[in-house]
């Protein structure tokens, strides 16, 4: 190991999206030496691809909002499975993490006032979303790609992480991560005894995703490799409005955005069918005629929201049920009308990327006709379990953050409440995990034999050559459709038990790899590194969602169609069993919310 190339640092951070960006200014303004360390480009995070706008209570369209509402309706969102203390700081800290974006250079979209104006969304009470048109991530990309560069944290792009190095000398401590160069292939060490993971999703399991090539769950498999556990692992949201056609676009994103300025959802009878589908947790908050879902676009205050606004798990699961009926669009989806309800000049000002996107894609104009849209893979609340003040996972020195760590979102994610999480709990990880790092005595030391490791395991695809017949790609495909078919919106335990055997098998042959070429520049040899995290994480997911027999939030089971109380007060979590190639799940009672919050949610 002598010849690698080695760096030292207080803090790594692994991903440079909204949540490791911020955690990394976080921790370089604690006075922490700090690097961030990205598979790809800097500013290609998922990020950048975020739309609709960032959630904070700033009350600067609607007065009445405050963070208890932002709580409420957040907690409700996640059916009520959401780590309280998370979703309190998230709710409090929010307004405050975007004033500082906007200090920092941001430029959002205005009231008349000259407010940062705030748009409405699905499962939010008020209008509470900054936005810049819908391209508000690439906003905030840009505000706090410029202040780390200007802050001069080192960034190592296209550098992935593929181990964690732990000292074990006493205890179990982060001691750095390796990695490789994409472009070279050669390997890096890092030195740290703070890691934040900040990797983001694991949608690329999935063969129909919002989400792109590095969404491959890679922080959820090094932390469980490190030894941290993951919880709500069997709530994965589908977002109900993907495009459907043309068919090499399927999945990509269309955002809410479209519903919140006025959109609504249409069957092939031209029927508005979300009436139908009001659960009886919302219906006292949801309009019942579409007079009145109407009206309330500009009063709030006298009715009640469109259903077309219920969270995205209730839609998602309406537009199935609809396309399942034998109503569905021509390519098989369902029709979102914009056209008819807003000015062409109103939706192309406020939806300028989904006006081009369509136009560029399906050659459809949404000013004049209706998209044809469907549920895809979007997010999954799922991640990492960490303590909610800190973000320190169960491995000191290990720390999680953004959409890879869990609890935040309970069963189910409001729009616009992820940029939001990834500014609260970055900022969060960076100043705990400085902090730890400061207060070190002797540093954590990376073992020789760990690093060797590290490089074995990392070359070993290359190992298979000679009996090798398997190729990566056909096994990512095959991983993609399993997921889809057995572990996707509508779930069913003989379904999730096939998965499983599915996977086991996928595992086994992932065993057999071959990848022909060498390191330079090897996209087949990444994707058979890639796999390991989709298949561990895929693992992860069927097995809670078998366990888990009821239905919430983004977990609906056929088998099992209500929500049950019992399952209401646990959470599930995994941990990487003895053996080391598989998971083992236990059960755990969520944390007890304090009297005070409880009162929140008295009468509903
Ligand atoms: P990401 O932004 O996903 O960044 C992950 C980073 O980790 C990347 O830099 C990647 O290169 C790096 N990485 C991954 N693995 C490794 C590895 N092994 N080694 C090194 N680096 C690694 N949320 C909202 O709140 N509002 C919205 O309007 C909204 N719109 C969305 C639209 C789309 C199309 C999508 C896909 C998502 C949207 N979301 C939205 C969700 C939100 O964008 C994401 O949840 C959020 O951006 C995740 O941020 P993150 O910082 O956790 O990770």
């Amino acid at each position: 190991t002598g010849g690698m190339e080695r760096h030292t640092y207080d803090v790594v951070v692994v991903g440079a999206g909204g949540a490791g960006l911020r955690a990394a200014i976080a921790a370089h303004e604690a006075g922490s030496r700090t690097a961030i360390v990205c598979k790809s480009l800097l500013g290609k995070a998922h990020t950048v691809m975020a739309e609709g706008g960032i959630a904070a209570a700033m009350g600067n369209r609607w007065p009445e909002d405050n963070w208890e509402v932002h709580f409420r309706d957040t907690m409700r969102g996640g059916k009520m499975l959401n780590n309280w203390r998370m979703a309190q700081l998230h709710a409090q800290e929010a307004p405050e993490r975007v004033q500082e974006l906007e200090d920092w250079g941001a430029l959002f979209d205005r009231t008349d006032d000259g407010l940062i104006s705030q748009r409405d969304f699905g499962g939010h009470r008020y209008a509470r979303l900054a936005h810049v048109g819908d391209r508000t991530g690439l906003e905030m990309i840009r505000t706090l790609q410029q202040r780390a560069v200007a802050l001069g944290i080192d960034v190592f792009m296209e550098c992935t992480v593929t181990d964690l190095m732990l000292d074990t000398s006493d205890g179990s401590r982060i001691s750095g991560a390796f990695g490789y160069w994409r472009e070279t292939g050669r390997f890096v060490v890092f030195e740290a005894p703070s890691v934040i993971l900040a990797t983001g999703g694991i949608g690329k399991s999935f063969k129909v995703t919002s989400n792109s090539w590095e969404y491959t769950g890679d922080g959820h498999a090094l932390a469980l490799r490190a030894g941290a556990s993951l919880i709500n692992m069997e709530f994965v949201q589908f977002h109900p409005t993907g495009m459907v056609w043309p068919p090499s676009v399927k999945g990509l994103l269309v955002t809410e955005s479209v519903r919140g300025d006025g959109g609504i959802l249409r069957n092939s009878e031209g029927k508005r069918f979300m009436f139908d589908y009001i659960p009886e947790f919302f219906r006292a908050e949801t309009a019942d005629t579409e007079e009145e879902a109407d009206r309330w676009y500009d009063d709030k205050a006298n009715n009640r929201r469109p259903p077309e606004l219920l969270p995205r798990d209730e839609v998602a699961r309406a537009i199935n049920s609809e396309i399942k009926a034998g109503r569905g669009s021509p390519h098989g989806g369902i029709f979102l009308d914009i056209a008819s309800r807003r000015t062409p000049e109103f939706i192309r000002k406020r939806l300028p990327s989904m006006y081009h996107q369509f136009k560029e894609l399906a050659d459809v104009d949404i000013t004049a006709e209706p998209m044809e849209i469907g549920p895809t893979c979007h997010y999954v609340m799922g991640g990492v379990e960490v303590d909610a003040d800190t973000e320190l996972s169960g491995v000191e020195g290990l720390y999680a953050v953004g959409e890879c760590s869990g609890g935040m979102h309970g069963s189910n994610r409001l729009g616009g409440n992820s940029l939001s999480d990834l500014l609260v709990f970055g900022r969060r990880a960076g100043e705990s995990a400085a902090s730890y790092a400061a207060g070190l005595g002797a540093r954590p030391q990376v073992a020789d034999a760990d690093v060797t490791a590290a490089a074995t395991s990392a070359l070993a695809p290359f190992e298979g050559s000679a009996s090798g017949t398997e190729n990566p790609y056909t096994i990512q495909q095959d991983l993609q459709q399993t997921m889809n078919d057995l572990v996707g919106i509508i779930r069913t335990g003989p379904e999730l038990e096939a998965s499983l055997a599915e996977i086991d098998r996928l595992k086994e042959r992932a065993r057999h790899l071959l990848v022909e070429g060498h390191r330079q520049y090897n996209p087949g040899w990444h994707l058979a590194l890639d796999l390991r995290s989709m298949l561990l994480v895929s693992e992860c997911i069927a097995k809670a969602a078998l366990e888990r027999q009821e239905s919430r939030g983004g977990h609906t089971r056929d088998d099992f169609p209500g929500p049950d109380p019992e399952w209401g007060s646990r959470n599930l979590v995994l941990r990487l069993d003895a053996g080391g190639e598989g998971v083992e799940l236990a059960h755990q009672p969520l944390p007890a919310m304090p009297d005070d919050l409880k009162t929140y949610f008295e009468g509903s």
